[in-house]
């Protein structure tokens, strides 16, 4: 029995709610800890989706209100990682992380021999250690900063950093919460590259969501079927389904950029790369964070993906949708191109004049196809002509605004984190509240745009009513549920005070079906 169970931190690792209770229990034997935690000292390691979960909460007190279908949703990667898995599949490696002999799911889910490999050691934010110091007074693993390709804080903009716990030799029978000897790195490692901020931050946005919503499964045909259809959109498929890769490859090198890529192990070199892969039919699964590049680049947003009528996407595609560039290419005579050049120019040039301060990613987002064409048919041009790649601002306040950007920051994350937890009915988290608590006007937009660190935070802590209703939903179904009271739509509905509520618990299918 564990009297001393922790309660769950947000989006802790079950490995670190194990580690936590070890520490609690007093017993330095990790024998004795894994009997108690397990039942049994014969046990199988797997950090990502752990099995023996219903042992686990047959050693908790009655009186506590931890479900198995909760550790597996909320403490391992188990939503992550079979996202894009058949039902099937998430079905059986569900199961398999209930039972005590559950296979192992390493490789399962061929996570060894995957493309992405996993870190080798634990990843922890500097200033989300700061604040758990100060609001729990101990550290603990987040789900979303171990895995693999996660290099960032999307909370805080800052690279993550490297502890000295190793994720796997020496987990294999004990569980290691982080402590100060193991994060001793302090600094905060800014990230310079702005556009890489943002393409990262929308890529670990998804997979945060992937780790904390139900989406419905599909197939792997499913995926395809919506590649392919927007491939042809795009135009870079014909209607027959011949893929220029060529031009496909060129232009999503340069949408990511290398270095992002990198980070990601997911670069798109040689005939056989990945890229080209994932777009034929027929093929076994490839890892999350791959279909996450592939629909961002297409413009595919995962309700889009995911929620979709079947309808949509099985080959009704219009004979008007035939991509225009198809027909341009053939048609492009000599002359045709030239004047054709001539004008996309005259639009660049243009655009360079009325924005002056705009950078690489915000011209090419002002006008995607002069960008596209530019960068096909006259890259020279284009490269002699873009922006200097993030330009050093001059002037002497740059510094002051940094540090105060950081401050600010600080104290906004401190604000959200206590409305996020407030007890009771959810109330909205809007800009004019935070700004209230902080009390000076410092989050005008005048000086919010020289503090991009706060303004990319409260980007992503403000709610819109959309965002706003889904949590009180939330809330409201934790409510019923820990009142045992029923779940029925109409219940859910005047608790959380949302009219349309069947739609989104359709959309996010909190309640498990398992
Ligand atoms: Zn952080």
């Amino acid at each position: 029995m564990m009297l001393q169970f922790p309660i769950p931190y947000e989006d802790e690792l079950l490995h670190s709610l194990l580690a936590r209770f070890g520490i609690r229990s007093g017993n330095i034997s990790k024998r004795a800890i894994l009997m108690d935690i397990f039942g049994t000292d014969s046990f199988t390691a797997c950090l990502e989706l752990q099995p023996g979960i219903s042992n686990i909460v047959s050693n908790l007190p009655v009186s506590s209100t931890i479900s198995t279908n909760q550790l597996i949703l909320h403490n391992s990667m188990y939503l992550f990682y079979t996202a894009f898995r058949d039902e099937e599949q998430a079905h059986a490696i569900y199961e398999s992380m209930l039972d005590e002999h559950g296979r192992d799911l390493h490789n399962a889910i061929g996570l060894m021999s995957s493309a992405i490999k996993p870190h080798t050691h634990f990843q922890y934010c500097v200033l989300c250690n700061q604040l758990d110091m100060e609001r729990h007074g101990e550290y603990y693993w987040r789900r979303i900063h171990q895995i693999p390709g996660v290099r960032i804080c999307i909370k805080h903009g800052i690279w993550l950093s490297e502890s000295s716990v190793l994720m796997r030799e020496r987990t294999k029978y004990a569980f290691i919460a982080p402590t100060q000897d193991h994060c001793s790195d302090h600094s905060v490692q800014e990230i310079a590259d702005k556009e890489l901020l943002s393409q990262y931050s929308c890529i670990v946005n998804n997979i945060e969501k992937l780790l904390n919503f139900k989406y419905p499964h599909r197939p792997m045909d499913w995926f395809h079927k919506h590649y392919i259809n927007q491939l042809m959109r795009k135009g870079y498929a014909s209607n027959k389904g011949r893929t220029d890769y060529k031009r496909l490859r060129a232009e999503f090198v340069d949408f990511y950029g290398v270095e992002l890529l990198e980070i990601l192990q997911s670069s798109a070199n040689g005939d056989s790369s990945w890229l080209k892969l994932i777009f034929q039919k027929h093929r076994k699964g490839f890892h999350p964070i791959r279909h996450l590049l592939v629909m961002q680049f297409l413009g595919l947003t995962l309700e889009e993906v995911f929620n979709s009528d079947p309808s949509e996407i099985d080959g009704h595609e219009s004979k008007t949708s035939l991509p225009k560039r198809e027909i341009m290419k053939k048609t492009m005579t000599e002359e045709y191109r030239r004047q054709a050049k001539r004008e996309r120019r005259e639009v660049w040039l243009q655009m360079r004049n009325d924005y002056p301060h705009h950078g690489r990613l915000e011209l090419r987002k002002l006008n995607p196809k002069v960008y596209a064409w530019l960068y096909l048919y006259d890259r020279e041009f284009l490269m002699d002509h873009m922006p200097e790649k993030l330009p050093p601002k001059a002037g002497t306040t740059r510094h002051d605004w940094e540090k105060r950007d950081l401050e600010v920051l600080e104290k906004v994350a401190e604000i959200a984190e206590q409305l996020m937890s407030e007890g009771g009915k959810p109330r909205r988290i809007t800009l004019e509240r935070i700004q209230e608590i902080i009390g000076s006007k410092c989050l005008m937009p005048k000086h919010l745009k020289k503090m991009p660190r706060t303004r990319t935070f409260l980007e992503q802590v403000v709610e819109d009513a959309e965002a706003f209703q889904k949590r009180r939903v939330l809330w409201a179904i934790g409510e019923l549920k820990s009142n045992d009271e029923s779940l029925t739509l109409n219940q859910i509905k005047i608790k959380a005070g949302v009219s349309n509520v069947k739609h989104i618990i359709e959309e996010f299918e909190f309640n498990s079906v398992y």
